[in-house]
């Protein structure tokens, strides 16, 4: 058996990240990482590592480096050593990212490829802020913001079920543009941290999903 190709996926939000990381899964047939996923899973399965995060997102503080480490770690140590994954989430500073480096030597094989989708800032405030989401079936819309005040052009329901569309607080043009900023501050020194080992491959993020996954697939050299 062929090894797989161990990636990790970065991309500002609004990048289309998720659908990414989702191809990627099935073309490559590696297992997705996410490490929102994994946190989730561990809050409601109220594993111990789940409790003690649980713990910090209760009181409203950060989970600590280490306990992320321990979380995201735990799966990737736990794929056999031919078995490939695309982490989505984690690494998020340096030092997660130097944990993860140092838990892959031990298994003698370092990641492959550190892929950045990139997408200009005005283009991630334009996709973020027409983004609406069904309050029945959850369903993503794509809105255009039409009028001056930029409300949308279209009336605000859902094109599947007929259900009330409405706009995530955090996908309003002011908490965009905060979620912008925390994603450059935070993601630039990994990013740089990979960039100084020649393992990131930048790749340009305006276009259609499958030209995208084109050029990631070309980046990983396939
Ligand atoms: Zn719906």
């Amino acid at each position: 058996m062929t090894q797989g190709l161990r990636l990790v996926l970065f991309g500002p939000p609004g990048a289309g990240k998720g659908t990414q990381a989702q191809l990627l899964t099935e073309r490559l047939k590696i297992s997705h990482i996410s490490s929102g996923d994994l946190f989730r899973h561990h809050v409601q399965a109220e594993t111990p590592l789940g409790l003690k995060a649980a713990d910090y997102m209760n009181r409203g503080v950060l989970v600590p480096d280490e306990l992320t480490i321990d979380i995201a770690l735990e799966k990737v140590m736990s794929l056999n050593a031919e078995e490939g994954f695309i982490l989505d989430g984690f690494p998020r500073t340096r030092f997660q990212a130097k944990a993860l480096e140092e838990a892959l030597q031990t298994r003698a094989r370092n990641l492959d490829k550190v892929v950045y989708i990139d997408v200009p800032e005005d283009e991630l405030l334009r996709r973020l802020a027409g983004r609406f989401v069904c309050r029945q079936c959850q369903a993503p819309h794509s809105m255009t913001p039409g009028g001056t005040d930029g409300s949308p052009d279209r009336e605000l329901i859902c094109e599947r079920c007929g259900g009330e569309l409405y706009q995530r607080t955090d996908d309003r043009p002011e908490a965009v543009q905060t979620r912008i900023e925390v994603y450059k501050s935070e993601t630039m020194p990994v990013l740089d941290f990979y960039r100084e080992r020649a393992l990131l491959a930048d790749v340009p993020g305006v276009d259609t999903v499958e030209q995208i996954n084109k050029r990631v697939m070309k980046a990983l050299g396939l």
